[in-house]
């Protein structure tokens, strides 16, 4: 067992409703939390951490991402993922996946088997078949959300994502992505969750995943920006993180993010109705919130 510190958040997506019991999530997002502890505890990388947390918030069906997510215009289901290495900045992703289980192993397929970075559509989908990813057989029974998805949301925030950002105890840090992306979108909306800086960013000094209306979040670039404000500008986390979504909220968006930077601080900052999240703070406590 390695005995160094590490730290670490996770989010099943901003935009909680008022009113509404998420008793379930916050449970499931603290057993998640206990469990990468006990990975990071036993020396998995920050990477490994990061995807194993986002299958698993996939798979749960709670979330609008992965079983839980939600279709387009045209009722079809069209994911995007994202996960970057902040020890080698190497980076994947997937947009507009249509029929796999797991779209955030899509991505890191990707970063690991081919030279680029992202791809889409009917490309994505031939190399996750490829790939010999987990496929949907019927798309009618697999996915869970479609029904409940109003009750479960705020009105003002049609989105759902989830994400893990992780610090090991090498002090690497890894972040990862996953999303149905915005309720009713159109055929082809891809979002920020897929695109590098916006969605997702890691590297030597901060790990970031957003949530949130995505157009906000790519036009400012608010992941890398969070990094670049640590790296660049010698801001605290915590200032960094509240300064981009402060820029998102300027432009009348609505979402939040988390990030956890090189010394193993936290940060979850939102500006919406809610954020569902957790985390697993370098003294060894775990917070698990939705509002
Ligand atoms: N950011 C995602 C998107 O715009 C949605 C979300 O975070 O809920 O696709």
């Amino acid at each position: 067992m390695s005995n160094k510190r590490f730290s670490l958040a996770l989010h099943g997506g901003a935009g909680s409703a008022p009113g509404h019991d998420y008793a379930v999530e916050i449970a499931h997002m603290r057993g998640l939390v206990e469990a990468a502890r006990d990975r990071l505890a036993a020396g998995a990388s920050a990477l490994d951490v990061a995807v194993e947390t986002v299958v698993a918030l996939e798979a749960s069906g709670l979330y609008i991402a992965g079983r839980g997510a939600s279709p387009n215009a045209d009722g079809e289901y069209e994911l995007d993922a994202s996960l970057m290495d902040g020890a080698t900045t190497r980076a994947g992703s997937v947009a507009a996946l249509q029929g796999f289980e797991s779209p955030i192993l899509a991505a890191r397929a990707v970063m690991e088997q081919t030279p680029h970075v992202m791809l889409a559509g009917a490309g994505a989908n031939a190399f996750a078949g490829a790939q010999g990813l987990k496929t949907i057989a019927d798309p009618a029974t697999w996915f869970t959300h479609a029904g409940a998805f109003e009750a479960n949301h705020a009105p003002e925030l049609p989105t759902g994502t989830v994400g893990c950002v992780v610090r090991d105890g090498e002090g690497r840090l890894a972040a990862a992505t996953s999303t149905a992306g915005v309720f009713g979108k159109l055929p082809g909306r891809v979002g920020d969750s897929p695109v590098i800086g916006a969605g997702a960013w890691a590297d030597s000094h901060a790990a970031i995943s957003c949530t949130g209306q995505g157009e906000f979040f790519i036009r400012t670039a608010v992941a890398a920006q969070v990094a670049h404000r640590v790296r660049f500008g010698g801001e605290r986390l915590a200032d960094a993180a509240r300064a981009a979504i402060e820029g998102v909220a300027d432009l009348g968006g609505h979402g939040g993010l988390i990030a956890v930077d090189h010394d193993g601080q936290v940060a979850m900052p939102f500006a919406s109705s809610g954020l569902k999240r957790a985390a697993l703070l370098l003294d060894g406590t775990i917070f698990a919130e939705a509002f």
